[in-house]
């Protein structure tokens, strides 16, 4: 789960990093009273949307009059931002952040993830701040610095003057050394309270008076952690997430919506990738992955075939089930009552393999629906994409 980047200041101002002064705000009249509060020689209004890149895409205005917030604050708010990594759809602005402004002398870039190689938590960071890391990685790899953390110890001192050292700090500006230290170590320890799965300055700032604040923040959590969380689960901004997915989620199906047009209805995620790569090399692209799971019953495999059928790009459906714990009859069944309520316009290939496979093809067979039937993966994927056409 992601939050937006003023519950990322909530909770780096909550573990001890340093953030300026700002507020929510969701309507012009609440950036006004703010900023009369907030009173400062240069105020920052910034879109709140779960992407980055929001300073090129006009997300991010600097203004020294106050008059001037309500009015940025009216131009923000309903705004469809796009930037390079909303995708070309963008994202609705709700939100806003009114901060004071900071006088900046050099942006760093400073991130927290966990390395799936070891296992182990691993700062990264870079005088290359405020740019896009990727291409600093791409272009310059030497300018990216790692540590790893030993969880048996935990983040020390020595680890946070690795990385200033390696940074310069000792050049850029020594009187942050010891600041930064102590910072990062608050971080770590936000990152393991809280479970997550990526803490992100981007950029951390060195300011002319010396001293450092997180400018940008972003947080994301680990999903299997967040029932420990109530606070942070209080930040989800369902408007930030895909529609399918969420009503996926209730339905306790995993689904992830994808670009390409052949739905898939799977059990089991390995067999769930499996079908994907088929589709694939078969010449067209799934439009999302679904595993239905073990556990499914009538209903959840009903709810969805509903969703599938709900995202406009799906131009057919592929089911291909492995019965082992899931029997196949009750996967027909729910297709069978889901079809029923929805019409079903485009073309259904189904394959059903395993505990009472038979007894689930006999009963798609006479339920009248219009689909095909096979017993084979490499036959079943090359019929649905024959009838839905090649990606192109
Ligand atoms: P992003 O583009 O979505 O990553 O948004 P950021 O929060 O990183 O803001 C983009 C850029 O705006 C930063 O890299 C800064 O250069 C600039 N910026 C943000 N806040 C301030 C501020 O208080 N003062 C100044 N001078 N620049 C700021
Ligand atoms: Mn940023």
């Amino acid at each position: 789960m992601n939050v937006h980047e003023f519950q990322a200041k909530q909770l780096f101002a909550q573990f001890g990093v340093p953030v300026l002064r700002g507020k929510e705000v969701k309507t012009p009249k609440a950036a006004s009273q703010w900023a009369a509060k907030l009173n400062t020689p240069v105020y920052v209004v910034k879109a709140q949307i779960h992407a980055g890149g929001r300073g090129k895409a006009g997300g991010v205005k600097l203004v020294k009059e106050q008059s001037q917030v309500p009015e940025i604050a009216k131009e923000l708010l309903g705004k469809v931002l796009v930037t390079h990594q909303t995708g070309p759809k963008g994202r609705k602005v709700r939100r806003l952040l009114v901060e004071e402004g900071a006088n900046i002398a050099k942006e760093l870039y400073l991130s927290l993830l966990v390395d799936r190689d070891t296992g182990w938590v691993v700062f990264i960071a870079s005088t290359e701040g405020g740019m896009e890391i990727e291409e600093v990685a791409a272009k310059t790899p030497e300018k990216i610095i790692k540590e790893a953390i030993d969880p048996a110890v935990g983040y020390q001192g020595y680890n946070g003057r690795n990385i200033a050292f390696a940074l310069g700090l000792q050049q850029i500006e020594p009187a942050v050394i010891n600041p930064f230290v102590q910072m990062l170590g608050n971080l770590y320890r936000l990152f393991m309270e809280k479970n997550c799965a990526l803490v992100e300055i981007n950029p951390l700032v060195i300011t002319k008076e010396k001293t450092l604040i997180a400018l940008d923040g972003k947080v994301s959590f680990d999903d299997n952690g967040l029932f420990k969380h109530a606070d942070v689960q209080k930040m989800r901004d369902l408007h930030e997430e895909e529609p399918l997915e969420i009503e996926a989620g209730k339905n306790n199906l995993n689904y992830v919506k994808l670009d390409g047009n052949i739905g898939c209805m799977v059990n089991g995620a390995g067999l769930a990738m499996a079908t994907m790569d088929v589709i694939k090399l078969a010449g067209s692209e799934p439009a999302n992955f679904l595993d239905v799971g073990g556990g499914a019953t009538k209903e959840t495999v009903a709810a969805g075939f509903r969703i599938l059928l709900k995202d406009k790009n799906v131009k057919g459906i592929f089911i291909n089930i492995f019965g082992g714990i899931v029997r196949c009859e009750r996967i027909a069944h729910g297709v069978i009552e889901a079809a029923k309520e929805v019409k079903l316009k485009v073309p259904l290939v189904v394959r059903l393999q395993g505990t009472n496979a038979e007894e689930g093809r006999k009963l798609l067979v006479e339920s009248g629906l219009k689909l095909d039937v096979a017993d084979d993966l490499w036959e079943a994927a090359q019929k649905i994409v024959g009838m839905t056409g090649k990606a192109a």
